[in-house]
């Protein structure tokens, strides 16, 4: 074997994200590139992107690299810190319930689970939580590292066989022959890729939040597992806030506030993820599809309607098939000629062929074709969510059939379209992203070099040109053409992301799409997807738990409550009642013997914006005592003001 002396190792070039080039010794870590840097970096960093694949900090660098170090402000560092975090709850299992047998514990968009089957009779609940979050603890104190070791298929067998562990020998005869990596963390050792934490030490919060049940790789027909949820942080302040903010997310929490609000339902019966209007949650919805539709209008687009359903090889032509089809609803076929039928996942397919009815010159376009589309696609039962998860929802979609030259201008419109809806509905703080190709693979996407070199620079004109902040990703278009993604902060700083615009170069080749251009000669358009809610259920989830169900005036189900003070009144509260309605302020009275004290709480719950307080006084003098929701008191106003008054506040609301 050679002796590796110091003086015989080579020197690599490490490539910063910010193009500038440093010379190291070969074998050197992302760990110690950080020290280099700073000590205060070095304290902070979690992993390292190596030519775009994460690895541990610590691990040794023995080539020529782009590299790009993390730390838990993003991403990929969190994926480490909790992913590391789920071993370290195993380990804990491991000490407190021996014989537990461990699935897959990945780190998700908040923390990480551990799928566990605790063996021996034994079952974990909330209630044990606290005494198994105490041995992290303890064992943080450890101070243990993640040591990596890359073993041969047939070793890690034995290992696991030699555990007894029945669910990571299934998981590892499914891999490919050749080396697989192992971590060890104090005693306990996992099947797995990484990339860790160097140590548990930089575990400084910890907190186990849930139990629930998962199958055993999602099949309902194997084993119930225990699923396991935690988060962890290294900092206490930072959990403190995190839990903070869970408390605020649940009191905001879409399901909690439909149910209260009466929008919407689900029934067993009609069937998981398929969400029933309610009466109140249908005319919101209605609300918002005609302040879409008339804004859609002005801007140029035709509303078309399409079928809940198409042939088979519509999908097929699409592509959508090919990609989509096994995960999906399966086909419905017709009792006598054979047919195949899918439910419609995209209205894009439906829309192309309405562009195909007719032959088109370039002066038809561009075409801009809008609709409150539904579409089905399969969700596993376990990711259902509320509004927000669902098998069933209507996208407010459109597609602009353009050409090239025209990209920009409908880019800035699309723009346009999205920050008109923004300002109206409160969301005032947003960023955007542009995904552009990457330009070391341009064989990985569809069309020309040239119309991709035409599309991104007319995304990044018009976002420039509409003054919006944004950043640059690299290599996350799609294989059909560039993006540009709206990423709105809610009331209490989550991000959700809302209103896509992309284009595509694929369809239309696809489906052979054509214009006549002034040349004479056959063109291919460009094709748009855009929409602004995304669909109308989650749209209406995010509204919901961004105003907490305190809907802007102009949408909310009911504007107006009459509360009279005794019964005395209700003929006065009638004639308000009906005044308001006359003017199409929706108004509602509460006629019940309560007292008014009580119907005022109740009106606020309801979360009704205005309520007008009638009792003797208003019935003598013509007026209500107008009381604002959650600003209290507002004084006495005469019916006429009171109606103009609503009237103006709409309007200024929706104003352009
Ligand atoms: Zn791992
Ligand atoms: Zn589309």
């Amino acid at each position: 074997m050679l002796a590796f002396d110091k003086t015989l190792k080579l020197m690599i070039k490490i490539t910063f994200p910010d193009n500038s080039v440093q010379e190291y010794l070969e074998g050197i870590s992302g760990l110690e590139i950080a020290k280099r840097i700073s000590n205060s970096l070095a304290k902070e960093v979690i992993s390292v992107s190596v030519n775009q694949e994460i690895w541990d900090i610590t691990r040794p660098i023995y080539f020529d690299a782009r590299i790009k170090l993390h730390k838990f402000d993003d991403k990929e560092g969190k994926h480490a810190f909790w992913h590391s975090s789920a071993h370290l709850m195993a380990e804990a299992l491991e000490a407190l319930y021996p014989g537990t047998k461990f699935g897959i514990g990945p780190a998700i968009e908040n923390g990480f689970y551990y799928d566990v089957d605790p063996g021996n009779g034994a079952t974990i609940s909330d209630s044990d939580l606290p005494r198994i979050e105490n041995k992290m603890k303890e064992l943080v104190q450890q101070n243990n590292t993640y040591v990596r070791k890359e073993i041969s298929k047939a070793d890690v067998l034995k290992l696991f066989q030699t555990k007894g562990d029945e669910y990571k020998v299934e998981l590892i005869n499914e891999l490919e022959d050749g080396t697989i990596s192992i971590y060890s963390n104090g005693n306990f050792t996992d099947l797995c890729r990484g990339p860790h934490l160097p140590s548990t030490s930089l575990i400084k919060a910890i907190k186990l939040l849930s139990v629930a049940g998962a199958y055993w790789r999602g099949d309902e027909k194997r084993k119930q597992l225990t699923r396991i949820y935690g988060i962890t942080f290294p900092k206490q302040k930072m959990l403190d806030d995190y839990l903070e903010l869970l408390e605020q997310a649940k009191a905001r929490d879409h399901r909690k506030i439909g149910k209260e609000l009466e929008l919407f339902a689900f029934s067993q019966k009609v069937g998981q993820g398929l969400p029933l209007w309610l009466p109140r949650g249908a005319a919101l919805r209605e609300r918002l599809q005609e302040f879409l539709k008339k804004i859609q209008k002005k801007y140029g687009y035709e509303l078309v309607m399409t079928p809940h359903i198409g042939q088979k090889e519509l999908y097929t032509t699409s592509g959508h098939w090919a990609k989509y089809g096994q995960d999906s609803f399966k086909p419905i076929r017709t009792p006598q000629e054979g047919e195949e039928y899918l439910l419609k996942p995209m209205n894009c397919p439906h829309h192309c062929e309405i562009y195909k009815y007719k032959p088109h010159s370039y002066r038809d376009l561009p075409i801009r074709m809008a609709e409150f589309g539904t579409v089905y696609r399969y969700e596993m039962s376990g990711e259902l969510h509320g509004l927000t998860r669902v098998r069933g929802f209507t996208q407010d979609d459109a597609h602009i059939f353009c050409r090239p030259d025209q990209l920009k201008d409908e880019f800035k419109k699309v723009i346009d379209i999205i920050l008109y809806i923004f300002r109206v509905l409160d969301f005032a703080d947003f960023t955007t992203q542009i995904s552009l190709r990457d330009k070391e693979n341009k064989e990985k996407y569809i069309g020309t070099d040239e119309n991709w070199e035409k599309a991104e620079k007319a995304i990044i004109e018009a976002t420039e040109e509409k003054g919006l902040k944004t950043t640059i990703i690299y290599d996350e278009a799609a294989f059909y053409g560039p993006k540009l993604d709206f990423m709105v902060k809610d009331a209490i700083g989550r991000n959700w992301q809302l209103g896509t615009i992309q284009v595509d170069y694929n369809l239309p080749d696809r489906f052979e799409l054509e214009y006549i251009g002034a040349d004479d000669k056959r063109h291919r358009p460009v094709m748009i997807h855009r929409a602004p809610f995304g669909s109308m259920e989650r749209f209406i989830a995010v509204l919901i738990e961004h105003t907490a169900g305190k809907f802007p005036l102009w949408l909310t189900p009911e504007q107006v409550i009459v509360l009279p003070i005794s019964e005395k009144y209700h003929d006065y509260a009638e004639k308000v009642l009906n005044f308001l309605n006359n003017y199409d302020i929706r108004t509602l009275i509460d006629a019940r013997n309560e007292k008014i004290g009580k119907k005022i709480r109740e009106s606020e719950l309801r979360r009704i914006p205005y309520l007008l307080i009638v009792g003797e006084k208003e019935v003598n003098e013509g007026t209500v005592s107008v009381r604002k929701q959650g600003e209290g008191d507002q004084g006495s106003m005469t019916l006429d003001n009171f109606a103009s008054f609503i009237i103006k506040e709409v309007e200024k609301q929706i104003a352009e």
